[in-house]
């Protein structure tokens, strides 16, 4: 599937880590120590926003784990 091939993808790797250096690792909800950076439209659904940085949000793995999705 292209969405799991994304997230492997180096462009994907090289602007999640931007994305969290740039909110000095801070989850985007809880201020707690941000790993992983979230689609607020999931990529399945709205391919075209993957790289768009209104569409990402830095997350903690428990924040993270509470959105109802994979990804
Ligand atoms: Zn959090
Ligand atoms: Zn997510």
């Amino acid at each position: 599937m292209r969405a799991d091939k994304f997230y492997h993808s180096k462009v994907w790797k090289d602007l999640s880590r931007a994305v969290l250096a740039k909110a000095n690792y801070k989850c985007a909800f809880c201020g707690g120590l941000a790993v992983e950076v979230h689609h607020v439209k999931e990529i399945r659904t709205d391919w075209d926003r993957r790289l768009d940085p209104e569409n990402l949000m830095p997350l903690c793995t428990a924040c993270h784990n509470r959105q109802r999705h994979r990804g």
